[in-house]
């Protein structure tokens, strides 16, 4: 296999839809084995396996609630077990309760921190075992431009996006004498399913509020993540790169 990621083994979180399996796609393109996580979507991470296979790499998906500490724990010990090796982890799974935090409730704090910050710990503690002992890996973790700017009604997601980029830097400080790289892919306006409830008036500001003037696809985060991932990013770590179309500068 030709390609950015020849014969590196990459593990994308909740790759059976949107983001993820653009990167999944993007990876595979480029040469790289994939093996991806889904929490619930069966039939969706089933076609995108046979998708992968028949672009001639090794895929697998594992049904893993990246939120829970021992279900992370095993499902990395199988991939490195399927895989032998794991070159990339994207820690990509994440969901959205949004709503006002007069009316946010505990729960709706807890899922959406346990889902989208706690899961990057969890993975993230899973794999650098390995890593250390290859003495190479590229940890590319998923945030968001509300990480950085905040957003009404997100408080709980802005939370657990900003908490991603203080998590990374200090793995990227903790882990980069072992030659582990760690940086955040913070995407903007993206369209998948997580966006699709916005309606057509919220989508038309927000679209006018982008200076290259169109919302984002997954390819154009899985662009960014291909890069981190790859060899040309070799000493770049700790970082926050921003793939919004320009919106947040
Ligand atoms: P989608 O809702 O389209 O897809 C989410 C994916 O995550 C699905 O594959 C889902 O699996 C999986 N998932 C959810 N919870 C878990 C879990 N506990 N364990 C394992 N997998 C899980 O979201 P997007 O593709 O839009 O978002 C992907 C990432 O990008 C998220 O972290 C999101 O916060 C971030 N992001 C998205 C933006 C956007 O505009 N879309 C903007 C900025 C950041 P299943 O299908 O089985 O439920």
């Amino acid at each position: 296999m030709n390609g950015l990621l020849a014969g590196k083994t990459v593990l994308i979180t909740g790759a059976s839809r949107g983001i993820g399996r653009g990167i999944a796609l993007k990876s595979a393109e480029q040469g790289a084995d994939v093996a991806f996580t889904y929490r619930s979507s069966v039939e969706k991470a089933k076609i995108l396996e046979n998708e992968l296979k028949s672009m001639g790499i090794k895929a697998k998906a594992y049904q893993s609630d990246a939120a829970d500490f021992v279900q992370a724990q095993k499902t990395v010990e199988q991939v490195l077990v399927d895989f032998g090796k794991i070159d990339v982890l994207i820690n990509n799974a994440g969901i959205t309760k949004d709503t006002l935090l007069l009316r946010m409730s505990e729960e709706d704090f807890d899922r959406v921190i346990n889902t989208n910050l706690k899961s990057v710990f969890n993975m993230t503690k899973a794999v650098i075992r390995s890593m250390m002992k290859q003495r190479k890996g590229s940890i590319i973790n998923i945030g968001s431009v509300v990480g950085i700017s905040g957003n009404a009604g997100q408080a709980n997601y802005a939370a657990s996006k900003a908490g991603i980029i203080g998590f990374s830097k200090s793995v990227a400080q903790e882990l980069g004498s072992r030659n582990i790289r760690c940086n955040v892919v913070a995407p903007g306006f993206i369209e998948t399913e997580m966006t699709a409830a916005l309606d057509e008036k919220v989508l038309e500001d927000w679209k006018n509020r982008i200076p290259l003037r169109r919302t984002g696809k997954p390819e154009d985060v899985a662009g960014a993540c291909v890069f981190l991932a790859s060899d040309m990013s070799d000493y770049i770590t700790g970082q926050v790169l921003v793939v919004d179309g320009g919106m947040l500068m």
